[in-house]
C-alpha cells in the first residue's frame, strides 16, 4: 500500500510509521511540524512539511503520490487548550479535518484510519467503557474528535468510504527510535520521569477520588501496540474486506477502543517508575486538576475481535521502562 500519514513527525504518528514501512508500506508524511519533529521520521519515509487542511495541495499530493490509503493522526490533542481556545480545535480538527477528507474524496482515496480518543465519551456511568457507551464529551478537544467521527460515518453511507476510528486511550512507552516530547508536557508519565530526571517534583492531583487508593485510575497503552493497531485497521479498509463492508452493501465506519483493558492508578504509575529507574521519585500531592474523570478504563474486546489484535506490551514496567530508556538517549528530546 502507499499510505499517507498526517501527524507522521509526531509522537503517535512517527512510531506508527516505522511500523508501516516495517510491514513493507511505502509511506508519506504530511506534518506541518507545527508540534512533531522532522527527526522523528525514518529515513525510509517521504516528509512532506505542510498542513492537511489545504484542500487542494492535499488533494494533488494525495493523486502525484498515488496514495491507496490515509491514516490521520495529526490534530490538536490538549485538553487544557481546547478549553482555553476552542476555536483552534475547530479550525484545525474539524475544519481541517473535513477538508482533508475532501481532498480524499476528490483524489479518490477510500480508505481512512482516524485517530479519535476515549475523551469522545467524557464521564461514562459504568466501567469498563465500550464502543456503545454513550458519546457525551466535555471539552472541545473530545467534541472536535467526535464531529469527524460523524463526518467519517456520514461519508462512508454517501461516498463509500471505508474507514476505521481507533478511540485511543491513554498512550505511553516509546520505540528505539521515537517517543514522547511535548512541549507544554501535561501528561502523567512523562511529568513523572521528568521528575526522576530532578527537573521538576511531580504533583499528584488528588488523591480523594473514589479509587482503592483514592487516585484516578487509567488504562495505559504502548504507543508500539497501537502501531500494530493502525496497520491491522488500515487492512480491514481494504475495497474486498467485508469488515468494512460487504460486497454490494454500503461502506461502513468502524470504531474501535484501543486500550489495555486494565486500569492502572496514578500511584501505580509513580511505584512502577521507581522501580524502573530505581530511585525514588520526588512528588507532592497537590489538588485535582478539573475536568478528571476518577476511572476510564476500555474494554477492549471488538478491537480483539475485529482486528485480530491484542495488546502485546501491556506492563507498566514495559511501558514506563521504554520511556525512560527512550529519554536518556535523547536527554535533549529531538534537539541535537
Ligand atoms: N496526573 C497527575 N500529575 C501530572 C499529570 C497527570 O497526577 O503531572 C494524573 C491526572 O490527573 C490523571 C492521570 O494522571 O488522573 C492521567 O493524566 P494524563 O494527563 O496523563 O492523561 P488523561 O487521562 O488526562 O488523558
Amino acid at each position: 500500500m502507499r499510505i499517507l500519514v498526517t501527524g507522521g513527525a509526531g509522537y503517535v504518528g512517527s512510531v506508527s510509521v516505522e511500523r508501516l514501512l516495517e510491514a513493507g508500506h511505502a509511506v508519506v508524511v504530511l506534518d506541518d511540524l507545527s508540534t512533531g519533529h522532522r527527526a522523528a521520521v525514518p529515513a525510509g519515509a517521504h516528509l512532506v512539511a505542510a498542513s492537511y487542511g489545504d484542500e487542494a495541495a492535499t488533494a494533488d499530493l494525495l493523486e502525484r503520490e498515488r496514495i491507496d490509503a490515509i491514516l490521520h493522526c495529526a490534530a490538536r490533542s490538549l485538553v487544557g487548550e481546547s478549553i482555553a481556545d476552542p476555536a483552534r480545535y475547530y479550525r484545525d480538527n474539524v475544519v481541517g479535518g473535513i477538508a482533508l477528507l475532501e481532498a480524499a474524496r476528490r483524489a479518490g482515496v477510500g480508505r481512512f484510519v482516524f485517530s479519535s480518543t476515549a475523551a469522545v465519551y467524557g464521564v461514562p456511568d459504568a466501567t469498563p467503557i465500550t464502543e456503545n457507551t454513550p458519546l457525551r464529551p466535555i471539552n472541545p478537544y473530545g467534541e472536535t474528535k467526535r464531529t469527524v467521527e460523524d463526518a467519517i460515518r456520514w461519508y462512508a453511507a454517501a461516498y463509500g468510504l471505508r474507514s476505521v476510528s481507533l478511540r485511543y486511550f491513554n498512550v505511553a512507552g516509546a520505540s528505539e527510535r521515537n517517543g514522547e516530547v511535548h512541549e507544554p508536557e501535561t501528561h502523567l508519565i512523562p511529568n513523572v520521569l521528568r521528575a526522576a530526571e530532578g527537573r521538576t517534583t511531580l504533583t499528584i492531583y488528588g488523591t480523594d477520588y473514589p479509587t482503592p487508593d483514592g487516585t484516578c485510575i487509567r488504562d495505559y497503552i504502548h504507543v508500539a501496540d497501537l502501531a500494530d493497531a493502525h496497520l491491522l485497521a488500515l487492512e480491514a479498509t481494504a475495497p474486498d474486506d467485508p469488515r468494512t463492508g460487504a460486497a454490494g452493501e454500503p461502506a461502513l465506519a468502524l470504531a474501535l477502543n484501543l486500550g489495555n483493558g486494565d486500569g492502572f492508578s496514578v500511584l501505580d504509575v509513580l511505584r512502577a517508575a521507581e522501580r524502573v529507574v530505581g530511585q525514588p521519585i520526588p512528588h507532592r500531592v497537590g489538588p485535582r486538576r478539573a475536568g478528571d474523570p476518577p476511572i476510564l478504563v476500555a474494554s477492549n474486546a471488538r478491537a480483539r475481535d475485529v482486528l485480530g489484535w491484542a495488546p502485546r506490551r501491556d506492563s507498566l514496567e514495559e511501558m514506563i521502562g521504554s520511556a525512560w530508556a527512550w529519554r536518556r538517549r535523547h536527554a535533549n528530546g529531538y534537539e541535537r
